[in-house]
């Protein structure tokens, strides 16, 4: 946005904007760009701004039919809603790069007539042979610039048309000085600065006519007004590129701060090979969103005061890019089980029952008296909603299985114990410890073999209760099985 100031223009960028720009090449949302979308919603939302999804689907080879509706509905599950994107529009549509082949193009020729660009004509084979020339000499892998020797401007663009005219295929690059450095602000790492001569003359527009990421993401943040690309390190390195952009344009710089990437337990980059990394893994598991959002929000960025358990709002309210932290935050699995089990037991049994049944198919509303006598027994235990069933699946069918074998004579004690008797918690627990004493053997093997004997299992919810539940009939029949 511009103003005017005297008899000047100046431009200044009045809102906040933000944005994630998935590329629609894998499964699904991956763990790490829900973390990066949490970020840019919640700094976008912290300053009233805006949160924008754009789909960067310009790789064609990568493209994988349906991945874009798979991102947007992950991101709605979690609960990260967008201002603009691609489903729903905005002023700054299309939100979907290729639909917006013209732009690219027009711009990339706009960089060609000021000498920033250039085309080029070598083909894949050639440049295959110069790649590996460099290889041989321990060159770093980059354009040699044999399109561009040509130094008089005017002759190499005529020799250029005339080769376009002949329909060679051809594509656009970038011109990088040779001399000097870029350099940009990071606003968690501070200044960054590249040496020039180690930029690549990227390719900015495909033979195909596509542009690649690099000039698609410039020519987007700009026309779409991103105030601040915050994005994952991985990123770094094209910055440069990015920022030489910028100033061919003549355009005003975003901020950028680039995110630790969240890494395996060994530090390396988070890998499906070490973790579940898509965000449907992560629903089929029965973990809930706002566990998930308040883990990732803890994963370089620390709630003030220690805080642990905290909601969107109150990240919101106290986030700051700033405070973001550049040592590597290792994911790991069984503490968001753990943030997940503290969200299960907030959860008002009313709700939980909810999420239950649409989690565990097995469990449906004919169970509803049975389950409002359940939940509060396995609450307290389960970490996710897919434990629910092992935890608490022996109430709906006799256990198949047995994890070990029972053991007879301790179960007898309890069969005794439990022949004739008014079907109460105290009373059983009154008669079994009785029974034990009797035979000399302790209550709590007792116990146990009980619970191995009607729910399969050596740990579950608290056993008395359980049997109260069951009923008379049904531990009798259980028992007889044995
Ligand atoms: N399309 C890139 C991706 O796949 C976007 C990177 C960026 O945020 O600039 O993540």
């Amino acid at each position: 946005m511009s103003i005017r100031w005297g008899r000047v223009r100046i431009n200044v960028m009045t809102s906040v904007r933000t944005r994630i720009a998935p590329s629609p090449t894998g499964a699904d949302l991956h763990i790490g760009n829900a973390y990066t979308a949490l970020i840019n919603y919640v700094f976008a939302k912290k300053h009233n701004g805006q949160f924008i999804i754009r789909i960067e689907d310009t790789d064609r080879t990568r493209f994988v039919e349906g991945s874009e509706q798979q991102i947007l509905a992950s991101l709605k599950w979690l609960g990260i809603p967008h201002d603009e994107g691609a489903d729903i529009g905005g002023p700054y549509a299309p939100y979907r790069q290729s639909e917006r082949l013209e732009t690219y193009k027009k711009y990339a020729e706009v960089l060609i007539a000021k000498n920033h660009a250039y085309y080029c004509f070598c083909t894949p084979q050639r440049l295959s042979e110069m790649r590996k020339d460099q290889e041989a000499k321990h060159l770093p892998p980059m354009y040699d610039g044999t399109c561009k020797r040509i130094k008089n401007y005017e002759l190499r663009i005529k020799n250029y048309e005339l080769r376009i005219k002949n329909r060679e295929p051809y594509v656009i690059r970038l011109n990088v000085p040779e001399e000097g450095t870029t350099m940009f602000h990071d606003s968690i790492r501070g200044d960054i600065s590249f040496d020039n001569k180690l930029i690549d003359d990227q390719v900015l527009l495909k033979s195909d006519g596509f542009p690649t990421y690099h000039l698609g993401v410039v020519v987007d943040d700009h026309l779409m007004e991103i105030s601040h690309i915050i994005r994952g390190e991985e990123w770094i390195s094209s910055t440069p590129k990015h920022v030489l952009l910028y100033q061919f344009f003549g355009w005003e710089m975003p901020q950028f701060a680039h995110m630790p990437l969240l890494r395996n337990r060994d530090s390396s980059k988070l890998s499906k090979r070490k973790n579940p990394v898509w965000a449907s893994w992560y629903k089929e598991q029965g973990f809930l969103p706002e566990a998930i959002l308040n883990y990732l929000a803890t994963m370089a960025w620390a709630f003030p005061g220690g805080k642990e358990i905290f909601s969107l709002d109150e990240m919101t309210a106290a986030f700051s890019l700033e405070a973001i932290q550049t040592t590597a935050p290792i994911f790991n699995i069984e503490k968001l089980r753990w943030m997940n089990g503290e969200y299960i037991r907030q959860k008002p049994d009313a709700e939980l029952k909810k999420l239950v049944y649409q989690h565990v198919t097995m469990v449906t509303d004919e169970y509803d008296s049975l389950l409002d006598k359940i939940l509060p027994l396995v609450k307290e235990r389960m970490k996710t909603l897919n434990e629910f069933w092992s935890l608490a699946g022996f109430f709906f069918e006799r256990p198949k299985e047995f994890e070990r074998p029972v053991k007879k004579e301790l179960l007898d004690i309890a069969k005794n114990a439990l022949a004739s008797l008014d079907w109460t918690h105290d009373i059983m627990e009154q008669a079994i410890r009785g029974e034990a004493a009797k035979a000399g053997a302790k209550a709590k093997d007792v116990f146990m073999e009980l619970r191995v004997a009607i729910t399969g299992k050596t740990v579950g919810p608290p056993l008395l209760e359980s049997l109260e539940i069951l009923g008379k009939e049904e531990i009798r029949k259980r028992l007889e099985k044995i």
